[in-house]
């Protein structure tokens, strides 16, 4: 078999992989790995937008409707990190040329989503994820030491014995020219969420856990893999394949939903678990396959404006919102669960690190508050740039807390529950 040897090598190019990669210092050979193409991750996706801290007094009431909307089950020393990193992420981001929607003043226009008591999300018109992404995508092949491989999936982790004990030193993997080893300081999995195991998702059907089914295999720690987000509403269709996700910020912008007699059933900015719950049983009630939204209340000019992807996925698909209702239902979403990392992306293997959807920081507990993802992937994939290498994330050095530094070692996850 082919051998490379690499300094770093990343498993996944979506925001967690390629933040990752970019926060690496200068000159440290890494190479990213990707299933498919570059284009085909969830992080192109994501609609609603990223919550970022507005301001010192947001920090408690953003910390505790994260924990409210996780059920008290998140680490709220990993919410902390999340929130306190969030100036240097999107700082970074800015500086990459991310054009976030501004108010006519010029400040961000920080949105608001279901179960967030105040608007603290930027975004990107409803394709933040794609802005976000392409930016990095672009930054990161801008990089002398880094190659970006596109159809190069993942097959095994390469895992050895050595004098202090097992240790990954690389991954086994397959691109263009057959079978290759591909060896390294350190291994990061950023491989994303499992939405391609369920017969209906928002997530790209290539998603299929394999960072976390190669942890398995080899007894690396994992948790909480039955902590599945379902999202209340995407659009309803009888064919197959990816579901279209209506983001949250349509109800924050005042859409509601009805049942079939038109009436309203729930509160609509209830925290995602709630809100499908309660479509649930209204389609129970009256026997429907979908709940319908309306965007009476939404102005045509933020219709047309703030969702226009929304508004034209749908119209494709025969459904003019400014005209009438859309028929929604909830789909698989997120995954909060994954392979059990410390807040230094350390799992219980030395030599392997993990950040973004397939990773399990804490941060959402056992149900994720809307637009907190993005911004978790890339704080801890700035933080596992960190425990790689022993220096400050190169674009986002506020990333973590300054006085905290990875304690020295690895394998800090290892007593985590499996
Ligand atoms: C429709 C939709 C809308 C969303 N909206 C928002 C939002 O508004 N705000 C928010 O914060 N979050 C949102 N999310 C969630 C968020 O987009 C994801 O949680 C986040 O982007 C995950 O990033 P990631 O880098 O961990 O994974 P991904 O971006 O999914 O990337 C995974 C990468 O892993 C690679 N990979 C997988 N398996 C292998 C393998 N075997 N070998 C090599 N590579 C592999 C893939 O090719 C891909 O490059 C949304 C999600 C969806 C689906």
């Amino acid at each position: 078999m082919r051998v490379e040897d690499w300094d770093v090598v990343v498993a996944g190019a979506g925001v967690a992989g390629l933040f990752c990669a970019l926060n690496l210092p200068e000159g440290t050979r890494t190479l990213v790995i990707c299933k498919e193409d570059a284009a085909t991750c969830d992080s192109m996706l994501a609609q609603g937008g990223m919550c970022t801290l507005t301001g010192p007094d947001d920090r408690e009431p953003w910390i505790a409707d994260t924990l409210a909307a996780g059920h008290g089950d998140n680490d709220r020393a990993a919410v902390e990190a999340m929130v306190d990193g969030s100036p240097a992420v999107t700082e970074a981001l800015l500086s990459l040329g991310v054009a976030f929607d501004r108010r006519p003043d010029g400040s961000l226009d920080h949105t608001r989503e279901g179960a967030h008591s105040r608007p603290r999300i930027v975004h990107r018109a409803d394709t933040t994820g794609a802005a976000v992404t392409e930016a990095l995508l672009a930054a990161v092949r801008a990089l002398p030491w880094v190659e970006v491989r596109e159809r190069c999936p993942m097959e095994d982790l390469l895992v050895e014995e050595g004098t202090d004990g097992r240790r990954c030193a690389g991954l086994l993997a397959r691109d263009a020219d057959g079978p290759v080893e591909l060896r390294a300081g350190t291994v990061v999995l950023a491989t994303g969420g499992v939405g391609g195991l369920w017969e209906r998702s928002t997530n790209y059907p290539c998603l299929t856990g394999d960072g976390i089914e190669a942890c398995r295999r080899h007894g690396v720690a994992v948790e909480h893999l039955d902590w599945v987000q379902v999202h209340p509403t995407s659009l309803y269709s009888e064919g197959p394949g990816r579901a279209f996700l209506i983001s949250e910020s349509c109800r924050g912008e005042g859409a509601v939903l009805i049942g079939a007699d038109g009436r309203r059933f729930c509160d609509e900015l209830a925290p995602r678990d709630v809100v499908t719950a309660a479509i649930r049983e209204q389609m129970g009630r009256e026997g429907s396959r979908s709940v319908r939204l309306d965007f009476s209340a939404v102005g045509e000019d933020v219709v047309r404006g703030h969702f226009s992807h929304i508004y034209e996925t749908c119209l494709a698909a025969g459904h003019d919102i400014l005209a009438e209702p859309v028929p929604v239902v909830p789909a698989q979403h997120y995954l909060m669960g994954g392979i059990a990392c410390d807040l230094w992306g350390r799992t219980s293997l030395d030599g392997l690190l993990a950040c973004g959807e397939t990773a399990c920081m804490g941060v959402h507990g056992s149900n994720r508050l809307a637009s907190n993802s993005l911004l978790e992937a890339m704080v801890f994939a700035a933080r596992c740039a960190e425990t790689a290498s022993g220096e400050p994330p190169r674009v986002a050095p506020g990333a973590a807390h300054p006085e905290m530094r990875p304690p020295a070692g690895a394998a800090a996850a290892a007593d985590a529950t499996a």
